[in-house]
């Protein structure tokens, strides 16, 4: 079956809340474990289908965000979403204080019991509101960001399609491109502010309702986080500040020098050649026959793959009138599909597509077939963020496919913005625990914590020129902020293990890819810190992580270097 094939139907909500009432009476009158398991099988059966509903809906609306269908099926899951995370919840507590309990961890997993402990600390019915609140306030952030209709050079354009100019290899092009941005930022400052004020009190009322001081500790345990805590990411910070930033500020000098600049602006920092960064030499058609070859070749596993999603129409990449913007990987558990959302506009970014998505949707595939507890098919978004990120890497091979004789060019600007994004990521965090931690700090003093945070994680850099950048308004474009809370360290500490891969990879490509198989195959059935431990690797939370890994960062990106300027 072919996603298009596949028939939606809205859940209805007052069968799904008998069916919860019966499991929930079913769950009572069990007379063992076996029938328990029984009663919790018919449960995640349920869930699944309900998942998956929510899932086509979300899809479908993104393809075409005018199809008023789909946008009222999406506005139901979000005030819906709640609800059910209530039932789920009782049923969850029902499971935590079974007479069987034992018995139930041993035959399922005693993970997916710490895993219920957490999502009850996540919840409380008194937040239910809040929680909706906070649905419809991160609807109208993504509506009026992608409302943007910046004039550019005689064009209207919407921000991620301002992003060809930021990158543009003139330098006055990508100030002008972003100083655009920045302008109609400003221009909307007044909204930005709003909406995120409104967010942080609902966030921090949700977390009072449930019992916490702020919504620091809430955010975590929403975050489903089930081996670290905000202590852990304070000594990871530690580590960026103490380690990464000085090694990094040397790569930035070396960029500076290499693109004839006595400073790094914003609109330097992605820019690793004077030529401008470079883009695939292939049509789009030319990209799939090269992504089908590179999984061929890679293993016979994720042959079988890509052989899957494209037989069963699982990437939609094509720009077009009333698609929604971005890009993302998704699945249908039910029919245990992945599915990749993008647009491609020509950029190494289409590559991306192909390598990271893609390394999500190989993660999703393997562990929808591999794990028979659809609970622990997936794991935090920071494992997710390995099978993506490493995949990235694990591509280097086949970049010739795409870049022809720039395949080296690709790979130095893609460690370079690697490395780049350690601090960046991590100041994002930051900024969010300490916007929590104060919830009543006005805007004005939220963008001058931003401006502070920049010159202690990116010295390097500076937003001279950029009006509202200068201002400190550059977080209001990171939508992470607003619609995820908290999800964003998880991009630092897979890109932590990701390079422990690479090194790896460097050292034999082979045992490195196996490593990796045995990492996404495990799914969600352990933790990260686990599974991280499994494939080798120190802690990424370890004082002596980033010291280890550094002088063999170094050493391939110097060595892509020296090939640059050989082959120049
Ligand atoms: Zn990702």
């Amino acid at each position: 079956m072919k996603l298009s094939q596949i028939q939606y139907e809205r859940p209805d909500k007052d069968e799904i809340i008998a069916k919860y009432n019966q499991i929930l009476s079913d769950f009572d009158t069990a007379k063992n474990a076996d029938e328990q398991i029984q009663v919790y099988q018919d449960c995640i059966q349920m869930q699944k289908h309900l998942n998956t509903m929510a899932s086509l809906a979300y899809i479908r609306f993104t393809l075409d965000t005018r199809d008023t269908f789909y946008s009222n099926e999406c506005d139901f899951y979000d005030e819906m979403g709640p609800i059910f995370e209530d039932y789920g919840i009782r049923f969850a507590d029902k499971m935590l204080s079974s007479p069987y309990r034992e018995q139930l961890e041993q035959r399922l997993s005693p993970l997916i019991f710490l895993n219920y402990e957490i999502a009850k600390k996540a919840f409380h019915p008194n937040a239910i509101e809040q929680m909706q609140e906070d649905n419809r306030l991160c609807t109208e952030y993504k509506k009026l960001l992608s409302s943007a209709k910046i004039a550019f050079r005689g064009e209207e354009l919407n921000i991620p399609q301002l992003g060809k100019y930021k990158e543009s290899p003139d330098r006055e092009t990508r100030r002008q491109a972003y100083q655009a941005q920045g302008q109609w930022m400003k221009e909307h400052a007044q909204q930005f502010d709003d909406i995120f004020d409104k967010m942080v009190h609902v966030r921090d009322k949700m977390a009072k309702n449930c019992g916490y001081e702020n919504y620091v500790q809430l955010g975590y345990y929403r975050m489903g986080r089930n081996c670290y805590s905000p202590q852990d990411i304070a000594a990871f910070r530690q580590q960026v500040l103490q380690v990464w930033v000085p090694f990094l500020q040397q790569i930035k000098a070396q960029q500076a020098q290499d693109l004839n600049l006595d400073h790094l602006k914003l609109f330097d920092d992605s820019i690793w050649l004077q030529e401008g960064n470079p883009q695939p030499k292939a049509t789009v058609s030319e990209m799939f026959e090269n992504g089908k070859r590179m999984y061929h070749e890679m293993s016979s596993d994720t042959g079988e793959f890509i052989d899957y999603m494209l037989q069963h129409d699982l990437f939609d990449v094509l720009a077009r009138p009333g698609k929604s913007g971005g890009g993302y990987c998704t699945e249908l558990p039910e029919y245990q599909m992945p599915f990749i959302f993008a647009n491609f506009n020509g950029t190494y970014e289409d590559v991306d597509v192909l390598t990271h998505e893609a390394g999500h949707a190989y993660a999703s595939y393997r562990a929808m077939r591999s794990i028979p507890l659809y609970e622990l098919t997936q794991g935090g978004m920071e494992t997710c963020e390995v099978h993506s990120m490493s995949m990235e890497f694990f591509a280097w091979k086949w970049m010739p496919l795409f870049f022809k004789e720039n395949a080296e060019k690709y790979k130095y600007m893609h460690i370079g913005n690697a490395l780049s994004f350690i601090p960046y990521g991590t100041m994002v965090d930051y900024f969010q625990q300490l916007v929590y931690e104060k919830p009543d700090m006005t805007p004005a003093e939220r963008k001058s914590l931003w401006l502070d945070l920049e010159k202690q994680f990116r010295p390097y850099l500076s937003n001279e020129g950029i009006t509202y950048m200068e201002e400190g308004g550059r977080w209001q474009c990171q939508s992470h902020i607003f619609e995820r809370p908290f999800y964003y360290i998880d991009y630092c500490l897979a890109q932590t293990v990701a390079f422990e891969f690479l090194i790896e990879m460097h050292r034999d490509y082979d045992k490195a890819f196996s490593c990796y198989q045995q990492f996404l195959n495990a799914g969600g059935s352990k933790t990260f810190t686990q599974l991280v431990q499994d494939a080798g690797f120190p802690s990424v939370f370890s004082e002596e992580t980033f010291s280890k890994m550094i002088p063999q960062l170094k050493q391939i990106l110097e060595s892509l270097r020296n090939n640059l300027s050989s082959e120049q």
